[in-house]
C-alpha cells in the first residue's frame, strides 16, 4: 500500500499539472469506488475548478471550487494517470475526469479498494478526521508520544501503523524507521524511554525525506503519476531483506509476523 512518500510524490505530480483545470465532466466505471451517491457525485464535480492538491496521512485531498472537496485512498492498487483524451480506455479504468485542458485524469485500480468521498466539511470526511498529526508536525514530539503511548501495551511497531498516532506510516517505513533507531519492533511501545522516542522521531523523519527524494518505494504495486516508479527500493536496508546480510553487522535479517503483517528486522542491530 502506498504510503507517505509514495502519496506526496503522487500529490507533488498532480499539483504540478491540475490546479486551474476545471472538470468538464466525470465517468465512474466501477460504483463501489465513488462512496455515496454517484449521481450527485458526477453533478457536483461537473464544471468545477480543480484548485489544489494536498495530502493528510495516506490521503489525496482535491480541492475544488465552491468549496467541496474529493478525498482520495489509493489502498492497495489505485493510481492516477493523466492523458489526452484521445487515450484509449484501458481495463482497470475505474473512474475518469474529463478535463477542460483536453486531458482526462484517470483513476486506475486492478483490485478496487481504493475509494473516493466528496465531501463539504473536511473536518466531518470518515477517515480524515480520526488522523494523527503529520510526522513533521511540531506535535509530534517525544514528550507527546511518551504521553499518549503509556497506556497502550502494543509493540512499538504496531503504535507506528496506527494513524491515529501519527499519520501517514505503513509497513516497509515503520520497518526501515525502526532499523534506522536500532529499535527491536516488538518492544512494547510504553517501555521505550522519552530518549529512544526521540530517535524514533528523528529516524522517522530522515527516512521519509530520503523516501520523498527518490519519489517513493515501487516494490509491488506503487506507481507514481503516469506509471512511473519511485527508487527508494534501491535504499531499503531491512524491507524485503529476510534472510541477508545486515548492512551495518553482517548479522541475518529476519522476517517475522506481527498483527498479520511481515516486520523485518537485524536482530543484532535492533535490540
Ligand atoms: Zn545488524
Amino acid at each position: 500500500m502506498p504510503e507517505l512518500p509514495e502519496v506526496q510524490t503522487i500529490v507533488n505530480e498532480l499539483a504540478e499539472n491540475l490546479p486551474g483545470s476545471t472538470i468538464s465532466s466525470c465517468r465512474i466505471l466501477r460504483e463501489s469506488i465513488v462512496q455515496g451517491d454517484q449521481t450527485r457525485f458526477r453533478r457536483i464535480v461537473k464544471n468545477k475548478l480543480i484548485q489544489k492538491i494536498e495530502r493528510r496521512g495516506k490521503y489525496i485531498i482535491f480541492s475544488l471550487s465552491s468549496d467541496f472537496w474529493i478525498v482520495v485512498h489509493l489502498r492497495m492498487t489505485g493510481k492516477f494517470v493523466l492523458q489526452p483524451n484521445s487515450r484509449q480506455p484501458q481495463k482497470h479504468d475505474r473512474v475518469v475526469f474529463y478535463l477542460s485542458n483536453h486531458q482526462k485524469l484517470i483513476y486506475s485500480d486492478v483490485r478496487c479498494f481504493g475509494t473516493f468521498d466528496l465531501t463539504d466539511d473536511l473536518q466531518e470526511c470518515r477517515g480524515l478526521n480520526q488522523l494523527g498529526p503529520d510526522p513533521w508536525s511540531e506535535e509530534v514530539t517525544a514528550a507527546r508520544l511518551k504521553k499518549e503511548l503509556t497506556n497502550r501495551k502494543i509493540p512499538i511497531k504496531t503504535a507506528l501503523l496506527d494513524q491515529k498516532i501519527i499519520a501517514g506510516l505503513g509497513n516497509i517505513y515503520a520497518s526501515e524507521i525502526l532499523f534506522d533507531a536500532g529499535v527491536n519492533p516488538i518492544i512494547a511501545a510504553n517501555s521505550l524511554s522519552e530518549r529512544k522516542l526521540s530517535v524514533i522521531i528523528r529516524s522517522m523523519r530522515k527516512i521519509l525525506n530520503l523516501a520523498l527524494q527518490y519519489n517513493g518505494t515501487s516494490i509491488s504495486d506503487y506507481r507514481r503519476v503516469d506509471d512511473k516508479q519511485g527508487t527508494f527500493q534501491n535504499f531499503l536496508k531491512v524491507y524485503g531483506k529476510a534472510d541477508q546480510k545486515c548492512l551495518n553487522c553482517s548479522s541475518q535479517i529476519v522476517k517475522i509476523t506481527q498483527n498479520q503483517r511481515s516486520t523485518f528486522l537485524c536482530p543484532t542491530c535492533q535490540k
